[in-house]
């Protein structure tokens, strides 16, 4: 039997009253009750946007998602990971300053906010899953720690996936620093000499010995052939002098990014469901610095159990023609299919799926 995903139509400029009642529609209406205990600590994953951009999804969604978490008499708390690359996400501390400015905070949706991988992005769980890619992926410990977990995601255009929605807010957004970098690790980071002070932040944290100070230059050098590509460089060098090469091919990516999210499916079986939301949809991702450019029109929200049918579901709602949804509009280059079929092959779910629309 197919996967049911219910689409409930609605834009983002009716306004939070229509939000409400939308949110409200979903768990009533979509089958979404069945996930939760009263007393399950949930996590509600979401992106708190970059600094600097504008069009992620606005804090009224995760405050309604509380709201009838809270109602049922779950304990929910509002969720993301720390990032690699240098940013105001990529520590605790500055992470949850930038979400409060974004409209996150306890004040304004009513439960707490947490950064799952803790205040440098080592707080994580090494989980099993034997796949093809990866005996065990690296998670952030309080995703896994939770009983159970609503998935909110934006959909975007990706740079190197093509289709940034609810495969990547599971396995990359949910993996802890060490996990994100391992689904990058195709490629090794570099040392940017012109940046580099040799302050030895990076050789003090590297856990292979793999950076040094050359003599010739007085700047650091990383062995390729010591480095593992944990990613520990990137993130404590305060100059931004560790480069990384983010061309990682848009295939490996998307497969790292699926095995990833079915290490994190697989905890939770039963305890987890998904609203992808199909508005405000831009070329990139939330971690961007952008302003609201939108490529489509917005659409509503997908509600269901599987992220590999509610991914499909968004390319054939986004098809603009034979070759054109809203992932190839973004990035011509990428094929974003790769990462549903993979998905399929693995048991993270099905791409055929029956959708059934809601008022
Ligand atoms: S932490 Fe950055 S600035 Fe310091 S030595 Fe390493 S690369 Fe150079
Ligand atoms: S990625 Fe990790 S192992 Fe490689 S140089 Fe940086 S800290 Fe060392």
């Amino acid at each position: 039997m197919n996967e049911i995903i219910y689409l409930i139509k609605f834009s983002l400029a009716d306004g939070e009253q229509k939000v409400a009642e939308i949110i409200k529609t979903a768990f009533l209406k979509c089958d979404l009750l069945k996930h939760f205990s009263p007393n399950d600590l949930t996590a509600i994953k979401v992106h708190f946007g970059e600094d600097g951009n504008s069009s992620f999804l606005p804090s009224i969604i995760a405050k309604e998602v509380a709201k009838q978490l809270l109602a049922i008499e779950t304990k929910p708390f509002v969720s993301d990971t720390n990032v690699l690359y240098k940013s105001r996400r990529d520590n605790g501390f500055d992470h949850l300053v930038l979400a409060g400015e974004h409209g996150f905070s306890l004040e304004s949706v009513g439960v707490p906010i947490v950064i799952a991988d803790g205040i440098i992005g080592k707080n994580e769980i090494e989980i099993k899953v034997e796949l093809p890619l990866n005996k065990t992926v690296f998670l952030a410990s309080d995703f896994v720690s939770s009983d159970s977990i609503v998935v909110v995601t934006h959909v975007t255009g990706h740079l190197l996936t093509g289709l940034g929605a609810t495969i990547k807010n599971l396995g990359m957004g949910m993996a802890s620093r060490k996990g994100k970098r391992r689904q990058h690790s195709v490629s090794k980071p570099h040392i940017k000499e012109a940046r580099c002070t040799a302050c030895g932040q990076c050789i003090k944290w590297c856990p292979k010995d793999a950076i040094f100070i050359n003599e010739k230059t007085g700047k650091a050098l990383i062995d390729d052939f010591k480095c593992i590509g944990c990613g520990e460089c990137l993130a404590v060098c305060r100059q931004n002098a560790v480069g990384f090469n983010w061309d990682s091919t848009s295939s490996d990516l998307q497969k790292q990014m699926a095995e990833h999210a079915y290490g994190i499916t697989s905890l939770k079986k039963g305890k987890i469901c998904y609203l992808t939301f199909l508005v405000n949809m831009t070329k990139d991702c939330d971690c961007l610095k952008q302003e609201k450019k939108f490529i489509l029109d917005d659409i509503g929200v997908l509600v269901g159990d599987d992220p590999v049918a509610i991914d499909q579901a968004v390319l054939d709602l986004t098809k603009q023609s034979d070759k054109k949804n809203m992932a190839t509009i973004a990035y011509p280059k990428h094929d974003p299919t790769i990462q549903l079929a993979y998905g399929e092959k693995i048991g993270l779910g099905k791409r055929a799926y029956t959708l059934v629309e809601i008022n």
